[in-house]
């Protein structure tokens, strides 16, 4: 029945079913897009296409309408539970969002002596904001604290026991992640709460959650969520800041004024249109079931580790929960050649760097990252040449 599903939602991928001979595996860079968000594409461009707010006509009013039916949209995605407490900000992506949230907010929540958690070993753009922000304050006099998140090693999960004991009354603000945009670990945030108490704001980075499985805010009880419309199934250039009014100065950035990104907005509508109807739970379940394959058949190739799930290939223990990435490594082919030789075999995945922090990975590894229109005989295929390199 979710093979059925499936197979009909891989249909609705225009750039997927025209070549069959290849095998996108680099979702967790950019995904593709379903046909409705390239016809809601279409039908705002030809019939609606103006800028947003002080129209005196119908396609200006249509776009301003627009724009704010899509801040309503994203909260709804987000099952925000009271949306008259919280904004969206559209911006080009959760680059630039992570980086607005840390200039013109984060120095406003601060005063002297306040400490802040920074994942040092996740995403770069959820790292260097933060530390940018703290020496933009030292220079003013006032001097933040930054504390790296501590990490399991074996798993790459946030190691939540050590982080509650490292966050004190003074720790105001804790940046992390949904899911880990190299190891493909769930981090568990949903943990985070208990972890650094009632009064810090959590800003979650959830680009690689976002499309992939349910995000409630809610159940996650975070104050800032940040995501890319473009790994979303919208257009590139259209991000997201969801800002909960509740710990801590409003959100209200300065100097994002302008023409709003409408077309990639009424893409992200789209996209979000899409991904609750396709349900963001099966989309869960396809993926983790296909990673969890690829990782069972890795396993049993000598040649290759998978980052991140070392202690699992040690013991017999069962896969950490992962999602619908996997990262490896060959014990003797560079990573960039094996994308490469992937490439020549019709796989397309990321090789080498994955833009991951300090504390992160240093050699290069290759990462197959999945979503819904990925197949069960696209993973067995991929298996099949890997060991053949074995
Ligand atoms: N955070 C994570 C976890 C990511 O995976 C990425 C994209 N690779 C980003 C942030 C940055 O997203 P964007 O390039 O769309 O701004």
């Amino acid at each position: 029945e979710l093979a059925e599903w499936q197979r009909a939602l891989r249909a609705q991928f225009p750039i997927i079913t025209a070549h069959p001979e290849l095998a996108y595996l680099d979702s967790a860079a950019t995904a593709q897009k379903p046909q409705a968000v390239l016809d809601a594409v279409h039908n705002y461009l030809t019939t609606t296409n103006a800028n947003a707010g002080r129209g005196t006509y119908t396609w200006a009013n249509r776009t301003t309408a627009l724009v704010e039916e899509a801040r309503d949209r994203v909260k709804l995605f987000l099952a925000d539970p009271a949306p008259e407490r919280s904004t969206v900000h559209f911006t080009s992506g959760t680059t630039e969002g992570l980086r607005g949230v840390a200039r013109d907010w984060l120095p406003r929540l601060l005063t002297d002596g306040d400490e802040i958690v920074v994942p040092v070993a996740d995403h770069e753009a959820n790292i260097a904001p933060w530390l940018e922000a703290q020496r933009e304050l030292a220079g003013q006099g006032v001097h933040i604290r930054v504390r790296p998140m501590p990490y399991q090693a074996a798993s790459g999960d946030y190691d939540h026991t050590a982080l509650a004991e490292l966050a004190g009354p003074r720790t105001r603000f804790v940046a992390v992640s949904h899911v880990h945009h190299v190891y493909g670990a769930d981090m568990n945030v949903h943990r985070i709460r208990r972890a650094v108490g009632p009064d810090a704001v959590i800003c979650l980075d959830a680009a690689q959650s976002v499309g992939h499985l349910p995000v409630s805010v809610a159940d996650l009880d975070v104050d800032f969520v940040l995501f890319s419309g473009h790994k979303a199934m919208a257009l590139p250039g259209a991000g997201v800041v969801w800002a909960r009014r509740a710990r801590g100065p409003e959100f209200a950035p300065g100097g994002w004024a302008g023409t709003p990104n409408t077309v990639g907005i009424a893409s992200l509508t789209a996209a979000l249109d899409w991904l609750d109807a396709a349900g963001t739970d099966r989309i869960e379940r396809w993926t983790v079931a296909l990673a969890a394959r690829l990782t069972e058949g890795l396993r049993r190739l000598d040649a290759y580790e998978i980052l991140g799930c070392q202690a699992s290939l040690a013991a017999d223990s069962p896969v950490q929960r992962r999602q619908g990435i996997v990262t490896l490594r060959h014990h003797a082919i560079d990573s960039s050649d094996l994308g490469f030789i992937l490439f020549s075999h019709g796989f397309m995945v990321r090789s080498d760097q994955h833009c991951q922090g300090g504390a992160g990975e240093k050699t290069g590894s290759v990462r197959v990252s999945l979503h819904v229109h990925n197949t069960v005989e696209e993973v067995d295929r991929l298996l099949t040449v890997l060991a053949s390199l074995g």
